[in-house]
């Protein structure tokens, strides 16, 4: 175990200023520590970060983020920093043309099946599945009865195949079923894309929620930052700019870059988003459209909905191509790839980091399809066990 030592004065080295960077710089700062805080951008926020445009409306720069959780603790923690106002998120699917509910629900059953079909589908969902509310595309698909498994096989041709080929470019089949279960069939007309218990949204957006994280005289940040330019691993003792370093340091971005891709690029999905300004008051008529059966981008954000701004005539649309991510061009990593080989990938990685005593948080160092909820969750939990140690060594 190292030597606890302070560096430029501070007792722990935060990198990156995402949720999980923040959450945990801001909870360390709250005891008292100093934090110093360097990312790469040149903002806070990570993915998560938004903006207003010229006619003032919402602009999630990386997609869409909404918070939504069934874990009190995160939602206790994170609504002090701003107000937060109740939202359920809505998103319709194009299904060769018809704007049905996604999750597919019963509406969207009914709007793309017969009424003696949908009678008959809903009768033997409702005997099947006397108790449950939502199921897996997995269980229509693998269930005995002949008419769920022929209804399942249709949801998934229609909504997850071409969808999910175009936001991973291989077939559902091949991908870690936890993906495609973050999407459920709903046994019911419930029409919100999240089930969570807390569902809310940030009066001013997300960025206002990473400035008072961050506003603390304790935290210095450092924006313009990249760490891998600066930071040395000799000997299992780190150096940055030279300077060996014998405090905590916690590390939020992607591993791979850390170790200058010593055992490989780990593969990620990353996103084009192309955003259009438009001279009406809607484009469409829900936040989200997905596009699961045309177009090659997979959905279109309409991003007024996710503050409900009242502004005529204008509103900014977001196009979503999804691609693989390349060292070569300005791509940013966004969704970890799980599967065996690249998961192999990522333990040696891991061991690389536990050898030099760093420490791994959030989605992108963990390697993990992580929603904001357990980001801030784990950090919470790490940063528990970093005062903790520094307390000891105090
Ligand atoms: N998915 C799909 N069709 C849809 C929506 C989702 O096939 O209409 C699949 C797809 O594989 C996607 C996954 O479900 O990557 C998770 O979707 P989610 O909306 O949670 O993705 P995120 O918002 O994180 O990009």
């Amino acid at each position: 175990m190292y030597t606890y030592n302070r560096f430029m004065n501070k007792d722990v080295i935060i990198v990156g200023a995402g949720f999980a960077g923040a959450t945990i710089a801001n909870l360390l700062a709250n005891k008292g520590y100093k934090v110093l805080v360097y990312d790469k951008r040149n903002h806070i926020g990570g993915n998560a970060y938004d903006y207003f445009n010229e006619d003032g409306i919402i602009i999630h720069k990386y997609g869409p983020h909404i918070f939504h959780t069934n874990f009190k603790e995160v939602w206790e923690y994170i609504k002090q920093f701003d107000e937060f106002f109740p939202y359920k998120h809505r998103v319709l699917g194009n299904i060769d043309g018809t704007l049905v509910p996604i999750p597919f629900n019963f509406k969207s059953l009914e709007l793309t099946h017969s009424k003696e079909e949908a009678d008959l589908i809903k009768e033997t969902i409702k005997r099947e599945f006397p108790d449950k509310t939502r199921v897996s595309i997995l269980d229509l698909l693998n269930n005995k009865n002949e008419i769920l498994q022929k209804f399942g096989d249709y949801v998934y041709q229609k909504v997850f195949v071409y969808y999910t080929s175009k936001q991973w470019g291989i077939h559902p089949d091949k991908i870690d079923k936890s993906v495609i279960n973050r999407v459920p069939v709903i046994l019911g007309y419930e029409d919100t894309y999240f089930g969570d218990t807390y569902q809310f949204m940030p009066s001013h957006g997300f960025t206002r929620i990473f400035d008072n994280m961050l506003i603390n005289k304790n935290i210095e940040v450092k924006l313009n930052v990249n760490i891998k330019d600066h930071i040395k691993f000799n000997e299992n003792k780190v150096y940055i700019d030279e300077e060996e370093i014998k405090c905590p340091i916690i590390y939020t971005g992607a591993i791979d870059e850390l170790f200058k891709y010593t055992y490989g690029v780990l593969p990620y999905r990353s996103l084009d988003i192309i955003l259009e300004k438009l001279p009406v008051t809607y484009f469409q008529p829900a936040a989200t459209i997905n596009y699961p059966t045309s177009e090659l981008f997979t959905r279109i954000s309409e991003y007024k909905y996710f503050l409900k701004q009242n502004i005529q005539n204008k509103t900014v649309i977001a196009k979503e191509y999804s691609k693989a991510y390349r060292l070569d061009s300005k791509t940013d990593p966004y969704y970890p790839i799980n599967n065996e080989i690249n998961n192999a990938m990522y333990a040696r990685y891991k061991s690389l980091a536990e050898q030099y005593h760093i420490y791994l948080s959030g989605r992108l160092a963990e390697y993990k399809y992580y929603n904001m909820d357990l980001t801030i969750l784990n950090a919470m939990k790490l940063a528990d066990n970093i005062i903790n140690l520094l307390k000891s060594k105090k």
